[in-house]
């Protein structure tokens, strides 16, 4: 678990090359969806480029589906799921019917002023392409280019311009940070520092793996 821009995504991938683990990744199955322009993908595009979380029976439907073809022998890492919390009760039933169990949660903690760097290092301008950073450099009017007044938006996911990056952030601490909770009453968190290099926060996860 973290918010966007902790570094999930990257890390589960490493973790996952290095020890043979399965990733299932919500963020990533949308996006597949999306690029392969199924019904799923265009349902959860008009979700995605808000900034707000798919409805939690299509999320779950996805997750029960991808679940089926993971052998049960395998260790997973779910990433950004659970986000909600009738999704965290549908985790916990999805792994019992399945004979599987919750090691740990993962926490990626990092300063919002860092995550706000991350997320919006590639914000440039359409028109003249002004680079902006949101934590160092905003647009004086969010989304607009100071210079030409041209459209200043993320250049690669279509869910990364200003105003998204900051509603994705609201929405995380909104619907998940509860789930946090939840686990964190079970015991079963486990908390990492997710600020500095890639290579310093996989040392920090691989001892909180062990
Ligand atoms: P991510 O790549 O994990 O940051 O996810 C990108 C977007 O996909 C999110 O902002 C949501 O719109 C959607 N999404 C991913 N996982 C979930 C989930 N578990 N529940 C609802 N929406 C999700």
């Amino acid at each position: 678990m973290g918010p966007p821009g902790s570094g999930k995504g990257t890390q589960a991938q490493h973790f996952v090359e290095t020890r043979g683990w399965s990733h299932l990744s919500t963020g990533e199955l949308f996006r597949t969806n999306l690029s392969q322009g199924t019904a799923l993908g265009t349902l959860a595009r008009s979700f995605m480029d808000k900034g707000s979380y798919v409805p939690d029976e299509v999320t779950i439907g996805m997750v029960r589906e991808r679940l089926t073809q993971i052998p049960r022998a395998t260790r997973i890492i779910f990433d950004g799921f659970p986000r909600t919390v009738p999704q965290t009760a549908a985790l916990t039933s999805l792994l019992a019917e399945s004979g599987r169990r919750l090691e740990a949660v993962v926490l990626m903690e990092v300063p919002r002023e860092q995550l706000l760097s991350r997320l919006g290092a590639r914000v440039t301008c359409a028109a003249c392409q002004t680079v902006y950073s949101l934590a160092v450099r905003p647009p004086k009017v969010p989304g607009v280019c100071d210079r030409c007044g041209g459209v200043v938006a993320g250049t690669t996911r279509s869910d990364e311009s200003p105003e998204i990056i900051l509603r994705r952030l609201e929405v995380y601490e909104e619907q998940t940070a509860p789930v946090a909770s939840h686990y964190d009453s079970l015991g079963l968190v486990r908390r990492v520092d997710g600020s500095g290099t890639m290579s310093d926060v996989t040392a920090r996860l691989a001892a909180a793996f062990a």
